[in-house]
């Protein structure tokens, strides 16, 4: 398998902190990658320890996996996103324990999005409203649905995608993780060709570029890490009202596994 992985996570042009947090791993050669983007919210401080938390416990988690016993070589997709799920069950547990103990984080809580790779196969993890998308074949996918009030109305047709993109309340989170101890994360699984690209994003990225400047930009097949700084660029230069946050992998070649 070859990938071209790279992060960048940027404070924007209007906060004073960046409460946003990035991780990715492929070990060259390996048939095992993953990215993650937090998002994270609650108050000076709150924010940003929630984000990091949650991708460090993740990252961790996620590094151990390959070493599981059950993850030999017939690992189904469904035991791709069993192990994810419990690692996100255990990033929320600490989340939820931090906010208990210490009083100025009380507000705390991140999204979150993570997609694993094992040779063809793709598990995408999210909580929250940032958001994975599929580059294949010229055509852009977004992967997952806003965990949010204003795609709720959409989904039930009270609003159009438009008008939730301009809605007073279009940044509230109906699931995050640390809000809850009932945590219910959206999973699904795709099978990647060679020539894809996944594009893991925080809502920094998706309040100035809508889908179809994000697919002008993933058209260009530019290097991983030179798209990353092409977005960040993009949403920066049409206001950087947010911290922006991008993971990019690019698929050159696949092992079956
Ligand atoms: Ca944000």
């Amino acid at each position: 398998m070859q990938l071209d992985l790279s992060t960048l996570t940027d404070i924007g042009r209007v906060r004073d902190e960046n409460q946003d947090s990035v991780d990715a791993c492929w070990v060259s050669d390996q048939h095992y990658a993953f990215l993650i983007v937090a998002d994270g919210m609650g108050g000076y401080a709150g924010g940003a320890r929630a984000s990091q938390l949650a991708v460090g416990v993740i990252g961790d988690g996620l590094r151990q996996l390959p070493a599981d016993p059950v993850f030999d070589t017939s690992v189904s997709d469904g035991d791709l996103c069993d192990a994810l799920d419990r690692i996100l069950q255990e990033a929320n547990r600490r989340i939820l324990a931090e906010r208990a103990s210490q009083p100025r984080l009380a507000q705390m809580g991140t999204t979150v999005v993570v997609a694993v790779i094992w040779g063809e196969i793709a598990v995408i993890g999210h909580v929250g409203d940032s958001r994975a998308y599929r580059w294949q074949r010229n055509r852009l996918e977004q992967l997952t649905s806003d965990h949010t009030l204003v795609q709720e109305l959409v989904d039930h047709g009270a609003l159009t995608p438009e008008q939730a993109a301009q809605h007073p309340r279009r940044n509230t989170l109906t699931r995050a993780l640390g809000a809850d101890a009932r945590l219910e994360a959206t999973y699904r699984s795709l099978l990647l060709q060679p020539g894809d690209s996944l594009l893991l994003c925080s809502d920094g990225l998706t309040t100035h570029l809508d889908s179809d400047a994000l697919g002008v930009e993933l058209a260009r097949g530019l290097p991983a890490a030179e798209s990353c700084r092409r977005l960040v660029a993009a949403a920066n230069g049409a206001g950087g009202h947010d911290n922006t946050s991008v993971a990019i992998a690019v698929v050159h070649s696949l092992t079956a596994v």
